[in-house]
Formats: structure tokens, C-alpha cells, sequence
């Protein structure tokens, strides 16, 4: 382990204070305990980092790094740290970066269609400063209150808007990166289109923090929407829930979310959060269509119309922006209600070609159901990205087997319908055992060559992805 090299901890400890002052570095054990677990709940307690540390500029990243690289100390970038997928715990112990008080909107260009930002920022700051100039940043992960702008391109993350708009790395011009040896490089321009040379803006976006710290990112906006409807659509079946969404996208309309609820999610969040929604129906469409209004009332009931002949049970419209919230609210919720049900909650991620969705869905529920399992199943049915949220107990070995055993069966399951194993979580040290069955072993070998250059000493987040 690199971590053995730590001969000297109370001169990292002392070398980061004079680098960023005390207030900016943590070092007792509770506080380093705090900052070395994830929404994964699979800290190991003797796998915590050895200092906290929170950089205010892109100066001191670099000393830190310079410090890391010269010392063989291990380095793992930290946003909000709420990845599904252990892609922040510091298995190797080392310095967690966290990035929280590097939180500032530096610009939002108008005319450019861009924002400058810094990794700290909040995802619905975000969201909320764009739209103080009519302006929209769609990657939307359920938990935008607390997500960051730099864990969600360590990521990149989606979320319900990408079935029109893309995922994270759709919206990432350019980034000011600090190398493993502490150099600054800016990837490439703040111009919307840029083919001067290799594309190494993408090359960190989901690298989630192994090739280089994310200091500073130029993102793309678009105009906001004018408009937008949201609906419920009931069906009795998975099989016509399917039909219908290819149906919809058949006749030319691309809704700005289709996401699914089965029905165990619809029970569990109406128990959890009471809002009417029809718990004995197999499955829920939320849709939401945005564009300008004029164009808006016919696409919504052409949807109904396709709902209704796919044999739709019922439909629940929002016509009022209380009522889109509720819909919203029971959507975002799937989570923390599943929390209810266990202890802990795991959420997978596995995404197929669309039209596999149907096998895919009935296959998760056979294979929970072998191990015995709670799981609601939600996601997003567009993209064919699917998200079984699965409520046990960690501490249970057999729970926990079980669990294992049922994560392997569902990524062959992934693979067997021409899919993979992640759509928008990554793959931590959660998924990484599986990688070499889901990438071809040449472009693994590409990918560890990529690595080699990029960190020649592997101080960054060592034991993720591989
Ligand atoms: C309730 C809930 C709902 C969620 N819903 C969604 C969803 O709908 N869609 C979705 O895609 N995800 C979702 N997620 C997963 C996750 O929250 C998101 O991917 C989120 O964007 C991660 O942001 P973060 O700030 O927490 O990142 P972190 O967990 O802090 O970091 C994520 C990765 O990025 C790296 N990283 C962080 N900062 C930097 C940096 N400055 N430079 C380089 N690397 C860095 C980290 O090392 C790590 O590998 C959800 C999670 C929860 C708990």
C-alpha cells in the first residue's frame, strides 16, 4: 500500500497547515472519519485519510500536490461526496482534497452561452444563478441540493433531464486541471466548439479524480425553456409502460424527462411521502416536456393521447406549479424512502439499449427476488438507464452476500442485453472488480496506459476504477 510510505504524518500535517493555515486542515480521527465515507456506507474504518484539507485557490491545490507527489502521498479529490459507487473513500488513506470552499460562480456569460465556475459550487446554485439571466444548466442528479460541480464531472453525472439534454460531460468546455506533480493546465478554450488537438476536456470528465484535480471549469448553458408540463401515466403492465415511451419518441417528441417508478417505489414513496400517487399500478411514467408555450398543449395531449392507447390506467396532470412540485418531490424522494426500509440502501446503475429495457427490469426482479431482496426499481427509462434501489442491512454478512452475489448476477445480466455497467455513478471501488468483463481488454490496456501518463506514482485516488 502507498500509504505505508506515510512514514511522517505529523510533518503532512504541519507541511499542509503552513500550506493553507489551520483552519483549513482537519487532522483529528473523528473529523478524518467524517470526510472518508460516501453514500456507499462501506467505510472501513482502518482504510480513513490521514488529513482533511480544504484549498481556497488553485495555487494551493498545486502546492499540495507538489507536496503529494514529492512524498508518494495519496490524493482523492472530494466535492459533496454523496457517489453511489465508494468513488471518494480513501482506500488508501493520504489526503482528502475537499473541495467546499472552492465554491464560487466566477461568471455567467450571456452572450457566450457559458459559466465559469469553481468545483465547490452546488449544482442548484447553479441552476438557480443561470436562471437569473434566463438561462438553464440541465445535468440535474436527484440530490442537486448538495452535489457539486466537481464531483459531477468526476462523474459525469446525469440525472432525469438527459434523456434531451445530455449528461454532464455534454456541458463541459474546458477545465483548469492540477496534474499529479502540481503543474496547472487549462485542457482547452471557452469556445463552444474547439477540435485544436486531442479532446483531454473529456478525458478527466468521469476519470472520477485518477488522472488530475479539477480546479476550475468552463460549462455550457443553453436558453431556458419557456414552458413546462408535467405529468403522471399509470400502466398495469411494464410491457405497455415501454410501448408507450417509444411511442411518444416515435412520433417525434422528445420529452425533457421520461423516468419509471414500479410499483414498489410508488408504495414506498407514498408511504414515506403521502401525495395520492396509485400504489396497486405496475409502473409510473413521469414526464415533463418543456419548449415555448404555443408549442407545448399540443405535444401534451398527443402524449395522453399515446399513453391512452398503450392502455395507460390513469394519468395525473399537474396543472398548477404546486402540483408539478408534488410529482417532482415523489420522484426525487425514491431514495430516502427506500432508506426507510433497511438500515442501508445500495443503488446500481446499469444501463442497456432502450429497447431491452423490458427484459432488463423483469431479470433485476427476478434475481432480487432470489436473493431476497427489497428493491424498488426507478430510473430512467429513456436512456434506458436503469436504478434498482435495493434497502438491507451492510452489517448482515449473509444480507451482504447476497447482496454481492445479486450486484454480479445483475452486471452479466447488463452485459448479456448489449449493456454496461453504469450510466451516471461511475465505478468507484464498488463496480471496478467487473470492469475487465464490460471493457474489451485493448481498450483496458489504453485506459491503464492513460492512467501511467497521467500518474506515473498512482497518487491519485488509488483503487478506483481498475
Ligand atoms: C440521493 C442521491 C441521488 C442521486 N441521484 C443521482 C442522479 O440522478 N444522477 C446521477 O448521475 N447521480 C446521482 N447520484 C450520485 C452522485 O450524488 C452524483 O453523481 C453527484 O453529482 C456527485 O457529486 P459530489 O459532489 O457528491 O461528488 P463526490 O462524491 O465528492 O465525488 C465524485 C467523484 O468525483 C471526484 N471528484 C470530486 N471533486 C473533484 C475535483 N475537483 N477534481 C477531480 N475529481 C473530483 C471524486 O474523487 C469522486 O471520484 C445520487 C446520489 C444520491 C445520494
Amino acid at each position: 500500500m502507498i500509504n505505508t510510505l506515510l512514514k511522517h504524518k505529523n510533518n503532512l500535517v504541519k507541511s499542509m497547515e503552513e500550506i493553507l493555515g489551520e483552519a483549513n486542515v482537519l487532522s483529528s480521527y473523528d473529523e478524518r472519519y467524517i470526510y472518508s465515507t460516501d453514500s456507499t456506507n462501506i467505510t472501513n474504518p482502518e482504510e480513513i485519510a490521514d488529513v482533511v484539507v480544504f484549498p481556497v485557490n488553485t495555487l494551493q491545490v498545486s502546492k499540495i500536490m507538489k507536496y503529494a507527489y514529492a512524498n508518494n502521498i495519496p490524493v482523492v479529490a472530494r466535492s459533496a461526496g454523496t457517489n453511489l459507487c465508494g468513488a471518494c473513500l480513501p482506500k488508501h488513506g493520504g489526503i482528502i482534497l475537499n473541495f467546499t470552499k472552492m465554491n464560487k460562480i466566477i461568471n455567467i456569460n450571456k452572450n457566450n452561452l457559458i459559466c465559469i465556475v469553481e468545483p465547490g459550487v452546488i449544482i442548484e446554485d447553479l441552476q438557480k444563478a443561470a436562471d437569473a439571466y434566463n438561462l438553464f444548466y440541465p445535468p440535474d442528479p436527484s440530490n442537486l441540493k448538495v452535489s457539486m460541480i466537481g464531483g459531477s464531472i468526476g462523474l459525469s453525472s446525469g440525472g432525469p433531464h438527459t434523456f434531451k439534454y445530455g449528461s454532464t460531460k455534454d456541458f463541459v468546455i474546458d477545465l483548469e486541471v492540477v496534474l499529479a506533480d502540481g503543474t496547472i493546465v487549462n485542457t482547452a478554450s471557452e469556445c463552444s466548439k474547439d477540435v485544436t488537438g486531442y479532446n483531454l476536456t473529456q478525458l478527466f470528465v468521469g476519470s472520477e479524480g485518477t488522472l488530475g484535480i479539477i480546479t476550475k471549469a468552463v460549462l455550457k448553458l443553453i436558453p431556458k425553456p419557456e414552458s413546462k408540463r408535467v405529468m403522471l401515466a399509470y400502466f398495469d403492465s411494464l410491457d405497455d409502460t415501454s410501448k408507450a415511451v417509444n411511442d411518444i419518441i416515435s412520433n417525434l417528441i422528445t420529452p425533457s424527462v421520461i423516468d419509471l417508478m414500479d410499483k414498489n417505489t410508488l408504495q414506498t414513496v407514498e408511504s414515506f411521502y403521502p401525495s395520492g400517487l396509485l400504489t396497486d399500478k405496475a409502473a409510473a411514467l413521469l414526464i415533463e416536456i418543456d419548449g415555448f408555450k404555443s408549442t407545448l398543449d399540443e405535444q401534451y395531449k398527443k402524449i395522453i393521447e399515446i399513453c391512452y392507447k398503450n392502455k395507460s390506467a390513469y394519468i395525473q396532470t399537474a396543472n398548477t406549479k404546486e402540483e408539478e412540485e408534488r410529482i417532482w418531490i415523489s420522484r426525487r424522494s425514491s431514495f430516502g424512502a427506500t432508506a426507510k426500509l433497511a438500515p442501508n440502501v445500495v443503488t446500481e446503475d446499469v444501463v442497456v439499449p432502450r429497447e431491452n429495457i423490458v427484459p432488463l427490469v423483469i431479470g433485476i426482479r427476478k434475481i432480487c427476488n432470489k436473493y431476497n431482496l427489497k428493491t424498488c426499481i426507478m430510473g430512467h427509462i429513456g436512456d434506458g438507464n436503469i436504478h434498482p434501489n435495493i434497502a438491507l442491512d451492510l452489517r448482515n454478512p449473509i444480507e451482504r452476500k447476497n447482496f454481492e452475489n445479486a450486484k454480479t448476477e445483475l452486471f452479466e445480466l447488463a452485459l448479456s442485453l448489449n449493456g454496461t455497467l453504469s450510466g451516471e455513478h461511475g465505478i468507484g471501488c464498488e463496480k471496478s472488480y467487473f470492469i475487465n468483463k464490460a471493457v474489451e481488454s485493448n481498450c483496458l490496456f489504453l485506459m491503464k496506459q492513460i492512467k501511467k501518463l497521467f500518474d506515473p506514482k498512482g497518487i491519485l485516488n488509488p483503487g478506483k476504477i481498475f
